[in-house]
């Protein structure tokens, strides 16, 4: 059998940390990093006796983001004690929801290659993050730092319903969308603030059962998730063609050999012998507690995508592409306010501004400076200020420190030569310097023309308007 015989089935537990002021169960504050174990209270250190109390802004996000991915929201739901042993969890167990989560049976809708295409949520569910093992270099032993226990998290259970890796990173892609629009996390993924456990399995083409899945736990970036899934499908389709069994097992990816190892623990095997938390009260919602939620949601970026087709007659790829990222369509909102120009900042954010995060390996919420230079800088480009060529310099120079786009043309000497007199005199000594150019012209090589052209820009250091110099250049050689 070939590769091609077999289909893969993915499906993604996801964590995402919530950007709540305080910890879920008690009023330490939810900072990312810190001195080691100074977030922390009796409760949240699992002393005996100690009592957890709910935060209620863990609620709050945990329905934005179930409405805010079609989820059904349950009014009836409760926490559980989820037993285990876990050096990391001094309590010996994880205070989650087992059979009543707060939102279940939703979606969100991925761009495939093929289109649209809905990945089911099954579940979303709030807990408790644990705290951090750091392994001492020098081998003294381990330290535990509990800043982070306590932290609230969402988990996100997508049905098996995405088929490669393309589609995984972008389901990932809108989950972080998502959540960065209605503000309930940072998203950090390089910090943890939002990580997946990903569940690969494969089976024959046409095969109603699913094939036995592995597990890899706490992928944190989009890289490693795609050549995880790409490396781990390929072993199973292998131990299967040489007539092996899949084993059900939990593995570890690493990235410096590209290989996933057995990490040999039986876990999903594993009974949490899950009950009813006994410390906390169950949760009620009313009907009205999630309207006022629903109402406090923002645009989200089906309807804003929508909205920059028909409104601002964006293409369905740049609509497409602004939309993906919040800081990217916060950013042209603003930016197309000063500049009234949709379309040209559609393209400087998916060509340029995208160009340079990739090569500067950032992310959208990286970008520091905000609409009024970008929608500056398009108001230069549509004045005849400067040229394309240097509004892609002037947006370098805005990844290394923001200034208005006029000032730093003006420091730079960027300002594009668009009077009459200097253009002339460019021309007429390009023509002078490449009288062979000249006579191919007349000899009917119009290609000579774009060859002038490039010589003039370059002699102006790309500040000649190139529309004068192209007119200046054919009534000179047509003379
Ligand atoms: P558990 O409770 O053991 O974690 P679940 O049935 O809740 O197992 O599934 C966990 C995740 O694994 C879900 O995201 C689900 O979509 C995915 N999953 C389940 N079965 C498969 C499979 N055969 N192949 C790939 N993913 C799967
Ligand atoms: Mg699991
Ligand atoms: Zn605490």
């Amino acid at each position: 059998m070939s590769r091609d015989d077999y289909e893969v089935v993915i499906g993604l537990e996801v964590h995402c940390e919530l950007s709540t002021k305080t910890k879920i169960f008690c009023s330490c504050s939810t900072e990312f990093g810190g001195e080691p174990n100074s977030h922390c209270c009796p409760i949240c250190m699992a002393m005996p006796g100690a009592l957890p109390v709910l935060n209620e802004k863990v609620v709050e996000y945990a329905v934005k983001a179930g409405l805010a991915t079609n989820c059904s929201i349950e009014k009836n739901s409760k926490n559980d004690r989820k037993n285990y042993f876990y050096p990391d969890t001094p309590k010996a167990y994880q205070i989650s929801q087992f059979d009543k989560p707060l939102c279940y049976e939703g979606y969100v809708t991925i761009e495939t290659e093929d289109g649209e295409k809905q990945i089911r949520i099954e579940r979303i569910h709030i807990e408790e993050d644990a705290g951090k093992l750091n392994h001492d270099e020098y081998g003294r032993g381990t330290f535990i730092d509990l800043n982070r226990a306590g932290v609230p998290l969402i988990e996100v259970v997508s049905k098996p319903d995405m088929r490669n890796s393309q589609e995984v990173e972008a389901y990932m892609r809108k989950l972080k969308s998502i959540f960065e629009y209605i503000g309930i996390s940072d998203c950090k993924m390089e910090q943890g603030s939002l990580r997946a456990d990903v569940n690969v399995s494969v089976r024959k083409r046409g095969e109603k059962e699913f094939g036995t899945r592995t597990e890899m736990k706490n992928m944190n970036s989009f890289r490693n998730i795609v050549r995880a899934i790409d490396y781990e499908a390929e072993r199973q389709i292998e131990e299967i063609e040489k007539g092996n069994k899949i084993a059900q097992e939990s593995l570890r990816w690493d990235e410096i050999s590209g290989r996933t190892f057995s990490m040999r623990d039986k876990e999903d095997a594993q009974d949490y012998r899950y009950f009813p938390e006994p410390d906390l009260v169950a949760i009620r919602l009313s009907d009205e507690y999630i309207e006022k939620i629903k109402k406090q949601l923002p645009e989200l970026p089906e309807s804003r995508k929508k909205r920059y087709k028909e409104q601002y007659e964006l293409t369905e790829k740049a609509a497409n592409f602004v939309t993906s990222s919040k800081y990217y369509s916060d950013l042209f909102e603003e930016a197309i306010k000063i500049c009234n120009n949709p379309k040209t900042t559609g393209n400087l954010i998916m060509s340029d501004i995208a160009r340079i995060l990739n090569e500067r390996e950032e992310e959208p919420n990286c970008i520091k400076f905000t609409g009024k230079e970008l929608g500056e800088l398009v108001t230069l480009i549509d004045k005849g200020k400067i040229s394309s060529a240097i509004a892609k310099k002037v947006l370098e120079e805005l990844f290394n420190e923001v200034k208005m786009p006029s000032k730093i043309i003006e420091e730079k000497g960027w300002i594009q030569i668009s009077d009459e007199e200097s253009i002339k005199q460019v021309v007429l000594k390009i023509l002078e310097n490449n009288s062979q150019s000249v006579l191919d012209y007349k000899a009917g090589k119009d290609r000579a023309l774009g060859f002038l052209v490039g010589q003039a820009m370059k002699e102006t250091k790309g500040k000649a308007n190139p529309q004068m110099l192209n007119k200046m250049f054919l009534e000179e050689l047509n003379k």
